[in-house]
């Protein structure tokens, strides 16, 4: 539908307008910063430019789209209908290279984990996976 296409490409522009602090990674962010572990935002030099990083213990979290990323199962992800040409490729190439990042990050000795941005909507689900990813709060 055409109809689709456009509006996630509209919002496609619009967060590219609002830069790199959309709402979701705030959200993310907020609730990391609250169990108190030191953290950096966009790892510049490390593979795919993780979203938050920890240096100290070589972890690193990405933060994606559902539909740039191509969520599965996912509710609010969908394939393209039209304009299959300009698409796939796309977004295949973005999942390619998601593959590689991690892929990479994980010879340098770095663990990752993916949060997708419809997991921020339903938080205790993402909490849940962030504390089994962190360990516990150093804040309790
Ligand atoms: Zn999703």
């Amino acid at each position: 539908m055409a109809d689709t296409i456009s509006r996630e490409r509209r919002s496609y522009n619009m967060s590219r307008i609002r830069g790199k602090d959309t709402e979701p990674e705030l959200v993310l962010r907020k609730f990391v910063f609250s169990l108190g572990h030191r953290y950096r935002l966009h790892g510049k030099n490390l593979p795919g430019k993780p979203d938050i990083i920890f240096p100290s213990k070589k972890k690193a979290i990405f933060m994606h789209g559902c539909f740039w990323h191509q969520h599965e199962n996912c509710s609010v992800s969908h394939q393209p209908k039209s304009n299959l040409d300009y698409w796939m490729p796309k977004l295949k190439r973005t999942i390619e290279r998601d593959k590689e990042h991690i892929k990479a990050l994980k010879k340098l000795g770095w663990k990752t984990l993916v949060i997708w941005e419809c997991e921020v909507e339903t938080l205790q689900k993402m909490e849940g996976r962030i504390l089994r990813f962190l360990g516990p709060s150093k804040n309790t």
